[in-house]
Order: structure tokens, then sequence, then C-alpha cells
């Protein structure tokens, strides 16, 4: 049995995507009830980050109930939502699934429960990382990447890669250095209460990093090596990549605009410079007609 989406304007034309849900051979009875679409909502791809709104024409939803009289979880369900990317320049797709239980009306037909999923998986991308530009060293993307992509199947490996990513950062764009992360983090707040916090280092910055600190029992083992693989939370370590993602933006990516706009301007003057140097008339004419 499979599950499909069709999303009309997938790479221009309608495609069918799905998976394999069980064998042929499975002796438990399926249901596939009708399709439905959804109102337009807002969204950001999170193949080429672009936000946009979702209409009716980029979406499609569909829902399979599985009769599951004697399973030690009762009926279950799986509803699936798929989105087309609307960028003409990305036209990816992105594939959501819900594991839910179901429960039967006095009919006998089934019908979601109303209770939170069992479980939620993003097939389409399989992780949640976002893009991140080049001028970010490469294996801190790595590590951040790894830690998006095993968020959920093993959170403990998950906050111990986001917290190495971390401290590849502090290391890489602060230039602090520590034992540990922790003290690493005490060294920065030193830094900034002396006035002296590494170019580009906001408060805010520094401040979001103590919040680690208090987070369960990564808080309760910050001062161990960032190698030990703690017992954590789910939550736990989409919080870290969360601070990742935050500390990507503020620090490499305003060092990168920051220095962009500057080398625009030095462009700027040096061009004013050599036309007010140059002896050729007609750039002296030029100039003087500016
Ligand atoms: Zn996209």
């Amino acid at each position: 049995m499979h599950l499909y989406f069709c999303v009309s304007q997938l790479n221009k034309e309608c495609i069918l995507l799905g998976y394999d849900v069980l064998s042929a051979s499975s002796q438990l009875n399926i249901s596939i009830l009708s399709g439905n679409t959804m109102a337009s909502f807002n969204f950001d791809c999170p193949h080429c980050n672009r936000p946009q709104t979702v209409t009716s024409n980029d979406q499609d939803s569909g829902t399979i109930l599985f009769h599951m009289s004697k399973s030690a979880l009762g009926h279950l369900g799986l509803h699936g939502t798929a989105v087309c990317c609307a960028n003409p320049n990305c036209l990816q797709p992105t594939i959501i699934v819900h594991v839910k239980k179901a429960g039967k009306d006095s009919l006998g037909n089934l019908h979601f429960m109303r209770e939170a999923p069992l479980l939620t998986r993003r097939l389409i991308p399989e992780s949640s990382a976002k893009p991140q530009p080049h001028f970010i060293p490469q294996p801190i993307r790595e590590d951040y990447l790894e830690a998006c992509r095993i968020r959920d199947l093993s959170p403990k490996a998950s906050a111990t890669l986001a917290r190495r990513c971390l401290q590849g950062m502090v290391r890489d764009f602060t230039g602090v250095k520590a034992p540990s992360l922790y003290k690493e983090i005490e060294k920065l707040s030193e830094l900034l209460n002396s006035g002296d916090a590494p170019k580009g280092v906001s408060e805010d910055s520094i401040e979001s990093l103590h919040h680690v600190r208090s987070l369960g029992n990564i808080g309760a083992h910050m001062e161990k090596d960032i190698d030990v693989i703690i017992p954590v939370e789910p939550e736990e370590a989409q919080i870290l990549i969360d601070l990742i993602e935050i500390l990507f933006e503020e620090w490499y990516v305003a060092r990168e605009k920051r220095q962009s706009k500057f080398a625009a301007l030095r462009v700027t003057a040096e061009e004013k410079q050599a036309l007010k140097e140059s002896p050729n008339p007609e750039v002296s004419e030029k100039r003087e007609q500016q």
C-alpha cells in the first residue's frame, strides 16, 4: 500500500510522490480517505529559505487509516501534507507525515482522535537544517547539518553535535578557547564586562549562550567534555539548534553584510578619488558634471 501526493506545479508538471507504508501481504486492513485541500498559509521553504504564502495550488494532503483492533495502540492513521515551493528557481517539495491514533464512530468508520500525533516526521527534506552560506566554516556547517538530521532519531547524539558546533563557533568567531564550552562562555562574559568583547559579539549573543546552562541535562553537564554524550529531551536538542541558527545570523551573516557594505563604500571612495586625480580632460569634464 502506498501514500501518494500530487502537487501540480512540482517541476512544472503533475507528478506522484509516495512511499511504502506496508507490504501487500500485510493482514492489516487499510482505508484510504480522500485528500483535502487546505487554506493558504505562510511558509518558509526549507530548501531555499524563501518566505511565501502557500495557496491551494501548491499543496495537497492525504490520510490513510489502519483498522488495527488488536494493536496495543489501537487503530492508527497517517496524515500527510505536501507543499511545493513557489520560488521558480526552487520548486522543491516538502512532505510531512503525522502518525495519529484513530477511533471508530457508531457506524464503524475510523476517524482521527483529537490527540497530539504519536509521531511527526518530515520526509522531504530529511532534515530541518536551513541552507547556510559558504562563509561559515565547513566543519561547523557539517556539525549543524548532522545535528538537524538526527534530532528526532537520537536527541542525545544531536545535542552532542550541536554542543560541538557551538564550541566550534565560539572558538572560530571569537577566538576564545578554554577546556570546556562552559569556561568559554565564562571567558566571553568576562571580556564583555571588561569592554573587550570580540568584534561582532553582542551582549545578546553571550546572553543566549548563557541560557544553554539553564537547559536541563545539558546545563547540568556543561563542564563535561564536549564529546561526552549526555541524555537529553528532543526539545533540548532543538533549542541548541535554534541557538546555533541565531548565532549564524548574528555573527557570521551580520559580519559578512558589514564587510560587504564597507567594501562597497571603499570602492566608491577610491573611484571618486581616481576621478579627482585623473589628468584626462574627458574624465575631468565628467568630474565637473558630477
Ligand atoms: Zn524553495
